[in-house]
């Protein structure tokens, strides 16, 4: 790379690399850099001002649970033992935050940002990191790129040059805090506060996230009736302890239509279950090969997938800890959460309320539910409607563009971004759930601490060069 020198930035470094966004993804691979180089600088931007959690592990409640067990969630992948060996050196009282069962422990997501933050201040202390990382809590909204890289535009106004950037800005999201009766984003508006006590709330989704947002507010003042509406009313399965099922060895033909690759899974739970090994153990046996299979499919496949098989994926491959598929499962029992299978086809908002018209499953009649607020627990915009300025601007100047579900950015296998034009562009990469449509398994620990040390390869790899 070349030495930049009299830009006018107020950071000038040929080594300089911007990292946009310091959750799991962002400050792994500031990490990973600070590993693999000895001089390069790092901006590791995070427009929250919290280094380190991120979305996941920002939360302030104590039982909000990891829904992957503590031995698989080290931030390194070639010390898998890290993070349990953390916990067993922490001094913090841990008690009331850990849940040990017989499929294994699970800890509390506020602990496991607080492992996060404490590698993070612990690099930045450390002899080769000193001076080397530069915290930015703001915005990032733009980068322009020139002769020596990028200029990188902060919303406060001020600007840094940099040779490179890394994009780890999580999944797309509505960024815009709601306090009416439509929430976009849980993670961002306040949703428990304020409710009557006897009209209904809905929530839209029955995934992880509507079992984060029912639990809480079951755990406010609000008695009133509760409700969650999505398609099918698959509610997330438990982890369980069972032994593990070898990796099936799948013909083409398994691995190129989706209808013949789940009549196969099928069979090998059908088979596990004859040798007393739970489903789980047939799910877990195809982590290894599940983003290789995705990225295998013709694209109709896929899309077939999104459409029909995904809802039915997500509950058996994104588990919940025992403890918190307890308490949903008592909350459904008790009629305290009610789970409707429909469509919602319409929702007319005021400032007062959110009538939310759906249609059951399998019937053609339409019912109406006059709410006092609808909560959006389905997840993720996509990736054309982001509202999220640096992403539409870097779009508008063809320096990326989105996978063919528009689920996130296009993306080499090495993590570069591809550009309008189909052509790599030049140092930027992009990392984490953002790269779902071209991966689909990157959006969980065990997998984006490897994609983190990849990039930081790749970056180190093109400093040095
Ligand atoms: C509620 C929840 C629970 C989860 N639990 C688990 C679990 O138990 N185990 C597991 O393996 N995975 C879990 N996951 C998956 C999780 O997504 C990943 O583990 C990981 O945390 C993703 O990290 P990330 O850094 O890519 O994204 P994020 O955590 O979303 O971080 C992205 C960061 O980028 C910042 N940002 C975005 N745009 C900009 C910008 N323009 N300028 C500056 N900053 C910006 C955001 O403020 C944010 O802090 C969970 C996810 C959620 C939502």
């Amino acid at each position: 790379m070349v030495l930049i020198i009299g830009t006018g930035s107020s950071v000038v470094s040929a080594k300089t690399v911007a990292i946009i966004g310091a959750g799991f993804s962002g400050t792994m691979t500031a990490l990973h850099i600070l590993l693999k180089t000895d001089n390069c600088r790092i901006l590791l931007c995070e427009k929250s001002a919290n280094f380190g959690p991120g979305v996941a592990y920002g939360t302030a409640r104590s039982d909000h649970l990891l829904n992957v067990r503590a031995s698989n969630m080290s931030a390194y992948p070639d010390r898998p033992n890290h993070f349990v060996e953390w916990l067993q050196a922490s001094d913090l009282d841990q008690s009331a935050q850990m849940q040990s069962t017989t499929a294994g422990t699970f800890v509390s997501r506020q602990l496991y940002g607080r492992y996060i933050s404490t590698l993070l201040a612990r690099a930045n202390e450390s002899q080769s990191g000193v001076g080397r990382v530069t915290l930015v809590p703001e915005e990032v909204i733009n980068l322009v790129p020139n002769d020596a890289g990028y200029r990188l535009l902060l919303a406060g106004g001020r600007e840094h040059q940099v040779a490179a950037a890394i994009l780890a800005t999580g999944n797309v999201l509505p960024n815009k805090p709601q306090t009416g009766p439509y929430i976009a984003n849980p993670w961002l508006s306040p949703f428990a506060e304020k409710l009557d006590s006897d009209k209904p709330v809905v929530i839209m989704g029955s995934g992880l996230t509507m079992v984060d947002v029912a639990l809480q507010l079951r755990g406010s003042e609000f008695v009133g009736p509760l409700i969650a509406i999505s398609r099918r009313g698959l509610l997330p399965r438990t982890h369980s302890s069972t032994r593990p099922w070898p990796l099936p060895r799948l013909t083409p033909q398994e691995q190129s239509s989706l209808a013949q690759l789940l009549l196969r899974i099928r069979k090998e739970v059908t088979a596990a279950r004859a040798e007393g090994i739970s489903w789980h153990g047939v799910i877990d046996s195809l982590r290894p090969i599940t983003s290789g299979l995705w990225q295998g499919l013709p694209e109709e496949e896929q899309r077939r997938f999104l459409r029909h098989a995904r809802p039915w994926w997500d509950v058996h491959r994104h588990r919940t800890a025992p403890a918190i598929g307890a308490k949903l499962q008592n909350l459904v029992d008790s009629g305290d959460l009610v789970i409707r299978a429909g469509q919602i086809t319409e929702i007319d908002i005021d400032d007062a309320q959110a009538v939310v018209h759906y249609r059951p499953r399998y019937t053609s009649r339409s019912d109406t539910i006059v709410a006092q607020r609808i909560i959006n627990a389905t997840g993720m915009l996509s990736a054309d409607k982001s509202e999220d300025s640096l992403l539409q601007r870097l779009a508008e100047q063809g320096l990326v563009r989105f996978d063919r579900h528009r689920l996130g950015l296009d993306l080499t296998a090495k993590l570069q971004a591809i550009g309008a034009s189909g052509r790599v562009t030049p140092s930027l990469w992009a990392l984490g759930p953002i790269g779902r449509g071209v991966f689909w398994e990157c959006t969980a620990v065990p997998d984006i601490r490897n994609q983190s040390a990849h990039v930081a390869e790749q970056f180190s790899t093109a400093a040095s060069g």
